[in-house]
């Protein structure tokens, strides 16, 4: 699919996605909706007073689709999974390692990690399946 948000792609969320693999957090707003960095303002009320939680290492995958055709970034990690997995608060989106793509349904439970791009070598963030 085209037009999908390619992961890693700001500066901000690339801090968040460091800081995952050691101290994985989003961010709450004072009414407790969930956001990601780089956001500063919560889209859901406004609010711009947000704190850091910690965020749940198990997700849910909620919607994935096999990538063939890949940005220029991600050319040779193709073909790959990407995915959206929710977290209770959050949904980040990732690509899919280690399992297959017939393995992969709505609801598999998922770890979320931080991996190398095989192309840039930048991180990303990945899903594996749950040990
Ligand atoms: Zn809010």
């Amino acid at each position: 699919m085209s037009g999908e948000p390619v992961p890693g792609a700001d500066e901000g969320y690339d801090e968040w996605a460091d800081a995952l693999a050691e101290d994985a957090y989003y961010l709450k707003c004072h009414n407790g909706h969930g956001l990601l960095p780089p956001r500063r303002v919560c889209p859901e009320c406004g609010s711009r007073t947000l704190s850091e939680a910690s965020l749940p290492i198990v997700g849910e995958i909620v919607t994935f689709s096999e990538v063939h055709v890949a940005p220029p970034d991600f050319e040779d990690d193709t073909p790959y999974v990407t995915a959206v997995a929710d977290f209770g608060a959050v949904r980040l989106t990732g690509i899919v390692r280690g399992m297959e793509t017939a393995e992969i349904e709505i609801g598999t439970s998922v770890e979320v990690d931080v991996r190398q791009n095989q192309t840039t070598g930048k991180r990303l963030v990945v899903f594996r399946p749950r040990e």
